[in-house]
């Protein structure tokens, strides 16, 4: 088809209107200062940008607990406060299922093939992965000693720089598709990294009786 020189214009317009589209829908995707966070992201409080970062580290299985150490409990009772409270959150398994043994290891129901669901993990998610305003990454993740997250077929280890591919995505629990796995620390586990012990993270580890720490064998 031949174009007149007006119609030529207006498809040159419409070119960079939809490479524009293209543009703010990519930024949409990768800029981190764009997606779902908490707002404020707690690595951003005063007391804990002028603190150390706590070092990158992963501490493997090593036994079996009969009760969730207290930073689990703090991190159930951060995701409760900030987030849903009626979502299941399965901790400890004995059953040779690795970091869930020792009860550093939390399955948060929510469900990827829900947009809702999907969503809010990812909006954790982002403020766990996210700089502080210093320019740290993954500022909250080392300060609540997050040591690993596995969705939706991908996972991040401490220190790690981004996602990578899971090795089993045969099914969506395996694949943790229907679920989020979230590993603490040891240090974590005590509450012992900078986010625990900071008076943001001290409104976490009372013994408040709010129906925290529920245990299940669901989940991978
Ligand atoms: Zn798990």
């Amino acid at each position: 088809m031949r174009l007149t020189r007006s119609s030529r214009h207006r498809s040159r317009i419409a070119a960079a209107a939809v490479s524009i589209a293209a543009l703010v829908g990519f930024c949409l995707l990768v800029s981190p200062s764009l997606a779902h966070q908490l707002d404020p992201n707690p690595a951003n409080d005063r007391e804990l940008l002028g603190a150390k970062l706590d070092p990158v580290r992963y501490d493997g299985a090593d036994g079996c607990v009969r009760r969730e150490p207290k930073g689990m409990k703090a991190l159930i009772r951060f995701m409760k406060r900030n987030t849903r409270k009626n979502v299941v959150y399965g901790t400890i398994r004995c059953d040779g299922s690795g970091v869930h043994e020792t009860g550093r290891a939390l399955d948060w129901m929510l469900d990827a093939r829900i947009k809702a669901d999907k969503r809010l993990a990812m909006t954790v998610i982002n403020t766990w992965m996210a700089d502080d305003k210093r320019g740290r990454a993954n500022a909250l993740a080392r300060r609540m000693g997050v040591q690993m997250i596995i969705y939706r077929c991908r996972y991040w280890q401490a220190g790690d720089n981004g996602w990578n591919p899971y090795s089993d995505c045969s099914n969506p629990t395996a694949g943790h598709i229907d679920h989020v796995h979230i590993e603490l620390t040891k240090p974590a586990s005590k509450l012992e990294t900078s986010f625990w012990r900071s008076s943001v993270g001290a409104e976490y580890t009372g013994k408040a009786g709010d129906g925290d720490g529920s245990s299940g064998g669901i989940g991978a």
